[in-house]
C-alpha cells in the first residue's frame, strides 16, 4: 500500500497514523512542513501523503506518475514520512471518507487515523461528501494558511472531532509555483532540490494552465 510500508519494520509499532491528502502539484515546503509540525504535535507515529488521482473539486495538470515520484522525492527527507498510492490505484473520484474507511479497515480499531488539511480545505467541509461517515473512522486536524482564517467554533456534532495546530504561515502555493515555472521565475528553497530537478529534467509545467483551472 505505501511506497515505503507494510514492509518497513516498525510498521507494526504505530499506533497513530497521519494523513495528508492533495494534489501535489507539485509537493512543496509548505505541505512538508505542515507535516512535520502536525506530526510533532500530535505525537504521530507516521504522516502518509497521499496524492489524489482526479480531485473532484479541481483540474490536474501533471499525471498523477509525476505527482507520486515527487511526493515520493520530498518524503525521503523525513524517515515518518510515507507515501500511499492507494487513491491513485482506484477507479473514479476519490473521496477521503472512503480512504479512510480503507485505512480502518486496513489497520483495524487500534490505530488512531487523522487527517490532515489546511485552513482553505478546511473552508469547504460542509461540501464534503459524507462527512458523518469520516466521523467514524478519522479525526481532522486543521492547519493555519496565509490569506485563510481556522475557525475556533464549534463545528456540527456530526463532523469528525477537530484538532487545530499551529504552524509558521508558509505562503507556499503549488498554483503560485506552477505560475513561476512558467514564467522561468525561481522556485528555489520553495520546493526541495530533488523536486526541483524532476521538475526540469521532465519538462513540467512549462505548457498553458488548462482552461478550466480552480
Ligand atoms: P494548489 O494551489 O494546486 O491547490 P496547494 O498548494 O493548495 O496546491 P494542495 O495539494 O492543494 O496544495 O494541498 C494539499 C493540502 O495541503 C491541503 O489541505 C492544503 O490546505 C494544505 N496546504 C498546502 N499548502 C499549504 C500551506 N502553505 N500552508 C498550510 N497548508 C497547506
Ligand atoms: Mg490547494
Amino acid at each position: 500500500m505505501f511506497t515505503r510500508g507494510m514492509d518497513h519494520p516498525d510498521e507494526a509499532a504505530i499506533t497513530r497514523l497521519g494523513v495528508m491528502g492533495g494534489t501535489f502539484d507539485p509537493i512543496h515546503l509548505g505541505h512538508l512542513i505542515v507535516a512535520s509540525e502536525v506530526r510533532h504535535a500530535l505525537e504521530l507515529d507516521r504522516i502518509v501523503f497521499m496524492p489524489a488521482a482526479r480531485p473532484w473539486q479541481k483540474a490536474i495538470y501533471s499525471n498523477a506518475e509525476h505527482r507520486l515520484v515527487m511526493t515520493a522525492l520530498a518524503a525521503a527527507h523525513n524517515k515518518r514520512f510515507a507515501v500511499s498510492r492507494l487513491e491513485l490505484d482506484r477507479e473514479g473520484a476519490t473521496y477521503t471518507v472512503e480512504t479512510m474507511t480503507a485505512l480502518r479497515e486496513f489497520y483495524g480499531p487500534a490505530v488512531k487515523l487523522f487527517f490532515i488539511l489546511g485552513a482553505d480545505a478546511a473552508a469547504k467541509l460542509d461540501s464534503w461528501v459524507r462527512i458523518e461517515g469520516l466521523r467514524e473512522v478519522a479525526e481532522l486536524v486543521v492547519v493555519g494558511r496565509p490569506g485563510h482564517t481556522v475557525g475556533d467554533g464549534p463545528t456540527p456534532d456530526s463532523w469528525p472531532v477537530m484538532h487545530r495546530v499551529d504552524v509558521p504561515a508558509i505562503d507556499i502555493s503549488s498554483t503560485d509555483l506552477r505560475r513561476r515555472l512558467r514564467r522561468g521565475e525561481p522556485i528555489d528553497f520553495m520546493v526541495t532540490d530533488e523536486v526541483a530537478s524532476y521538475i526540469r529534467e521532465n519538462g513540467l509545467y512549462v505548457g498553458e494552465e488548462p482552461v478550466d483551472a480552480a
